[in-house]
Order: C-alpha cells, then sequence, then structure tokens
C-alpha cells in the first residue's frame, strides 16, 4: 500500500532531518565524497540495506528486490565551492550549496520505505549514488585521470562510460531549485556546455618603462571579453545562449606587461544543434583578439553536459504523484534552464526525469542557501519518490510504455568518441 511508504516515512522523521544535518554539515567537492559515503553506509547498516556495487572512485549503488521492471533512482554526492557559506569546508570551501545532499536523503528515506514492501511488489529498485556532478575542481580531477582512477571529468559520464545504469529501464531524478515562484517544476530542459580554458600568450617588459616591447595579454583577453559581449546579440533568444567566464590568472605582478592571462569560461545553450557552432564562434573570437594584440592564445576545450531532454511517460507518473502534496497550479511545467547537469548524458540512453522541489531558501550556488523547510524538502520528496515507484513496480505496462517511447540519441561508441573530442 501506498500510504504504508507515507507512514513508514513520517514515522523516520526525525531520523529523516538528522540524516540531512550531518551530510548538510559534511559538504565534500566531487570525487572527494570519502565521508558522504560513510555516512550513507553506517545509515544503510542501521536499515539492513547494503551496497551492492562500486564504481567511479567514490560512487555506489545499492539495489533491493528482483527481476522486472527495473527502476533506477540518482542521488548526487558532491558539493561546490561557494566561498563565504557558513558550512563550507575550511580548506575547499565546499558547500552544499546546490543541495545535493537533500537528494541523498530523500532517496535514501524513499528506497527504505520501498524496502518494507519490496517482496509484496515485483521488480526491482536501484538508488544510485552519483560523484562528481559539479564541473569544477578541474586539476584535482585531472590528475585523477592520469592516476588512471577515473577516465572522463563528471560522475555520470564515467558511469556511462562503464555502462553502470545498463539494467535500469528507467532513472528517477530530483533537484532542488531556488526559484521561489512555485514548488515544483515538471519536464524541464536544461542545457549542455562546452568547457573553455583560454590562455592569453603576450610578452613582459617593465609596465611603465619599456611598454613598447611589450605584448599585453591581459589586454588580449579584455578584448576577447568585449568581443563576446558583442557576439551576444547574434544569439537566438530561444537558444538560452549563456557565456559567462572567470580569470583564473590575470598576470604575473603589476610591474611588468602581463605576458600570461587565463580566462576560463562555459558556453551554454539548450539547444544541441548549435552548441558547437557558437563555441566556435568563441575560440574564433580568442584566436583574433589575442592576435590583434600581436599575442596568441590556447583554447583548450572540454566537452561538458549534454542537454536535458525527459521521458514524457515517466513524467506523468512523478506529476501523479506530485498532485497529492501540490495543486496543479504550483507546478511549473516545461521549462528551458540555461542550468545543466550531467543528467543529461543519461537522458541520450536511458528515459529519465529529473524534477524540481523547493523548500530551500537563498540563492542556489550562493552563500546564504539553505533549508528552509525540512518537511517539504525531506519528506514530501521522500514520499512523491516512493510512490511513484511504487506505481511503476505495480504498473509494469507503464514501464514498457516508457521503454517503448524511449530511442537512444547516441551509440556509445559515439558518446565516447564525443567525449574524447577536443
Ligand atoms: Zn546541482
Amino acid at each position: 500500500m501506498k500510504q504504508d511508504l507515507y507512514t513508514f516515512i513520517d514515522e523516520h522523521r526525525q531520523e529523516i532531518f538528522d540524516l540531512g544535518d550531518i551530510l548538510f554539515h559534511n559538504p565534500e567537492l566531487g570525487f572527494r565524497e570519502f565521508r558522504t559515503g560513510e555516512i550513507i553506509r553506517e545509515y544503510l547498516q542501521k536499515h539492513d540495506l547494503k551496497v551492492d556495487r562500486e564504481y567511479c572512485y567514490t560512487g555506489f549503488s545499492v539495489t533491493i528486490g528482483s527481476g522486472s521492471p527495473h527502476i533506477g533512482i540518482i542521488a548526487e554526492l558532491d558539493a561546490i565551492p561557494t566561498q563565504g557559506h557558513p558550512c563550507a569546508d575550511p580548506v575547499t570551501t565546499a558547500a552544499h550549496a546546490c543541495g545535493h545532499s537533500t537528494q541523498v536523503v530523500i532517496t535514501l528515506a524513499a528506497l527504505t520505505a520501498l524496502s518494507q514492501q519490496i517482496s509484496d511488489l515485483k521488480g526491482t529498485v536501484t538508488l544510485y549514488f552519483t560523484p562528481a556532478e559539479e564541473f569544477t575542481d578541474l586539476e584535482y580531477r585531472k590528475k585523477l585521470v592520469q592516476e588512471g582512477k577515473i577516465r572522463y571529468l563528471s560522475g555520470k559520464q564515467n558511469m556511462l562510460a562503464q555502462h553502470i545504469f545498463d539494467d535500469a529501464d528507467c532513472i528517477i531524478h530530483l533537484h532542488a531549485s531556488g526559484d521561489k515562484r512555485y514548488h515544483f517544476s515538471v519536464d524541464s530542459v536544461l542545457s549542455g556546455f562546452i568547457h573553455k580554458k583560454i590562455t592569453f600568450l603576450g610578452k613582459a617588459s617593465h609596465a611603465a618603462v619599456l611598454p613598447q616591447y611589450g605584448i599585453n595579454a591581459l589586454h588580449e583577453a579584455t578584448l576577447f571579453i568585449n568581443a563576446i559581449n558583442m557576439l551576444r546579440e547574434t544569439f537566438v533568444d530561444e537558444d538560452m545562449t549563456r557565456i559567462h567566464g572567470i580569470i583564473d590568472d590575470g598576470g604575473n605582478t603589476v610591474n611588468s606587461i602581463p605576458d600570461k592571462v587565463v580566462y576560463e569560461c562555459y558556453v551554454r545553450t539548450v539547444n544541441a544543434d548549435v552548441l558547437h557552432e557558437l563555441n566556435a564562434k568563441v575560440t574564433n573570437a580568442a584566436k583574433c583578439c589575442a592576435k590583434a594584440i600581436g599575442g596568441d592564445c590556447i583554447v583548450e576545450d572540454t566537452p561538458g553536459y549534454l542537454p536535458l531532454h525527459q521521458n514524457d511517460k515517466l513524467n506523468e507518473v512523478i506529476y501523479e504523484n506530485i498532485l497529492n502534496f501540490a495543486d496543479p497550479k504550483e507546478v511549473k511545467w516545461h521549462e528551458y534552464s540555461a542550468a545543466a547537469g550531467d543528467v543529461g548524458d543519461i537522458c541520450v540512453f536511458k528515459p529519465i526525469i529529473q524534477y524540481g522541489y523547493s523548500g530551500i531558501s537563498g540563492r542556489i550556488h550562493g552563500p546564504d542557501m539553505h533549508i528552509e523547510d525540512p518537511e517539504e524538502v525531506y519528506i514530501t520528496q521522500a514520499k512523491i519518490v516512493a510512490g511513484s515507484v511504487f506505481d511503476l513496480l505495480s504498473n509494469p505496462e507503464i514501464v514498457q510504455q516508457i521503454k517503448d517511447s524511449f530511442t537512444p540519441a547516441m551509440t556509445y561508441e559515439e558518446y565516447i568518441e564525443y567525449l574524447e573530442s577536443k
């Protein structure tokens, strides 16, 4: 009975809130989620659940039940660097300012509730804990690649390359939303992106006495940033193009003409067809602006994430469960978002959804992000996730329809080729 799931979650309310607090105060960056993994394992042990598979350095999964259908659930483990967040790690500045810790708690509560009834329900449920969603801390990750610990820079990219999701028929994911205008978002489209590191090269010389012998790399970068701003008028509104960056290295000393400036940016859009064209425009602007000042630049591209397109039939199941806790007016449908996530890569291979939930306050990725309403975040969402899985296991014909409605957009070979493209 679905009501029994709700009752189980209600009865474990305090334990769920406590786990939420512990994880929110233990933020770790991607592929460093070791303590987070221990906390989850301690919880699993308490509820007679076991890790059944470990993968991709810090990732692991828990499976209950057996046979068909097989429903996957995803929870992201990592935090994001957030200077000034009260719960930030003093060394790495990691904080759960993207709310991933709440995903862990919600899905664990849902899985534990489902485990009480799994012998009556036919089928399998796997909760996949996925490392390193935020595309950050890249030097550390590149080192892990060199050491052979991972192959790619994000958790789900590695998991796809290792075929971790192959057995799942469909996958449920959810993510905190900072938008106060509604309580839930369903069927949003997320952006895809390419990460760029541009190193502008010039020539050092005394900044005051001999500037005529120098080539100013900071001027190359400044010209480039202006060129990007001028290109913005060529962007089509519906594509939701975003180019945003930071200067990682702005010069060596103020006394010298800067001979090296490093600019790091994302090129994002919801339109996968124009992503590479936009990226080529940005590369061209960087090269031409560097040359205009007499210098040069090195452009290093890393494929980021693919746009997320969700499965309609699976969203119908989620929506029905959301309506047990919300009015239709509180649900935003079909939003186009400039946000991106590596769930976008999964939608190439599997029917997946990611719905948005509220109950948090402050700015997502900002130092004031915090859990405002634990009831809405943890209890309501655990019931929605558990209820949706219950419906899918009770109605295997719906899972069959979900599978029938889906066609993979790439082969795994094409995907690996894309990940390894420069
Ligand atoms: Zn996130």
